[in-house]
């Protein structure tokens, strides 16, 4: 998609911290982390909000959990814990629309968030 900021770090035109990437999605670490573990795992296919979700993305959203598994493993995060949490819209906190989940953890996290 034309002027989105995700899918121009997918396409490697906009260079970013890539620490997985498969046929399906592509994690980089977010530039302005809020802990010390902060990755985004993103889509490849364009797909704006949580709300333009299809059916025929079930099992993509699945494989993102367990790319979320595997990395929070692999960050060594997996034992004491840890987040994913996907925000919808400007109420939500989202600032770019395209489809990301944001993986935290190496810190003790804050709930309800601000
Ligand atoms: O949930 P939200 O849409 O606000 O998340 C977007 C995230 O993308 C932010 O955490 C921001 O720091 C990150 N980002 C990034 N690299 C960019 C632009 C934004 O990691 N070039």
């Amino acid at each position: 998609m034309e002027n989105c900021l995700f899918c121009k770090i997918i396409d490697g035109e906009i260079d970013s911290d890539i620490v997985y990437e498969d046929e399906q999605v592509i994690a980089f670490k977010d530039i302005n982390p809020q802990a010390p573990t902060h990755i985004l795992i993103v889509p490849k296919k364009h797909i704006s909000t949580l709300l333009d979700l299809d059916e025929e993305d079930n099992e993509l959203i699945g494989h993102i959990y367990q790319v979320a598994n595997e990395l929070a493993q692999r960050e060594g995060i997996a034992e004491d814990g840890f987040r994913v949490v996907s925000n919808c819209k400007e109420a939500g906190g989202q600032t770019v629309f395209h489809i990301h989940y944001h993986l935290l953890g190496g810190r003790d996290l804050q709930w309800p968030p601000g």
